[in-house]
C-alpha cells in the first residue's frame, strides 16, 4: 500500500454544523480552547472521507470531548449523561469522553495527529471508549481506519515512537 496522504474533505464551518468539533461545542472548561489537541481534532475531522464522516456524524451527541489544560490535573467535574451502558441485561447512564492528555501538548504533532486520529477512529467503528483499551482487535481497527483516512504517516510514526510490547500486526501497512 502506497502512503496515503490526508487531504481536507469539508469546511471547519461544516464541523461545527455537525456538533462535532470540540472547541465551540461545550463548555469551555471540558476543552482547553485553541490547544494543539483542538487543532489536531479539525484537521482530522476535516480530511474523514464522507462515509465514515456520516457514521461519526450520527455518533456525534454520543461523546464528550475531554481536553483539558494543565491546571484541571485530573480533576474531573460533571458530564452530561451521553449513552445507555449495557451491563448484563439492565443498562446505566453514563458519559462517554473522548479524553486527550495535556501531555499531547508537548509531543510532535504528527503523534498527536496519529493518536487524535485513532480515538476518533474507534468513536466512528462503534466502539465503546473506556479507559485503556486491551481489545486488540479494536486497537488494530481504529489504527488501520486512521491509515485509510490518509494519516498513515502519522501512524508509522507513533508506532516508532511508542514500541509497546508485541507491535506484530498491530498496524496493517
Ligand atoms: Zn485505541
Amino acid at each position: 500500500m502506497q502512503n496515503q496522504t490526508a487531504r481536507l474533505q469539508r469546511s471547519e464551518r461544516q464541523l461545527w454544523k455537525d456538533s462535532l468539533r470540540p472547541d465551540l461545542r461545550q463548555k469551555t472548561n471540558y476543552v482547553d480552547v485553541g490547544c494543539i489537541r483542538c487543532m489536531a481534532a479539525v484537521i482530522v475531522l476535516r480530511c474523514i472521507p464522507e462515509d465514515d464522516y456520516a457514521k461519526l456524524k450520527a455518533v456525534a451527541t454520543s461523546f464528550v470531548w475531554f481536553i483539558p489544560n494543565d491546571r484541571v490535573q485530573g480533576a474531573v467535574g460533571t458530564f452530561p449523561i451521553t449513552v445507555q451502558e449495557r451491563r448484563g441485561k439492565s443498562t446505566r447512564p453514563c458519559a462517554q469522553i473522548l479524553y486527550l492528555s495535556p501531555s499531547l501538548e508537548d509531543m510532535d504533532f504528527e503523534i498527536t495527529l496519529a493518536l487524535v486520529a485513532h480515538e476518533i477512529a474507534h468513536l466512528t467503528l462503534g466502539h465503546v471508549l473506556s479507559g485503556k483499551s486491551t481489545n486488540k482487535v479494536h486497537e488494530d481497527a481504529a489504527w488501520n481506519l486512521a491509515c485509510r483516512w490518509g494519516f498513515e504517516r502519522e501512524v508509522k510514526r507513533w508506532h516508532a515512537v511508542f514500541r509497546e510490547g508485541d507491535r506484530d500486526g498491530q498496524v496493517a501497512y
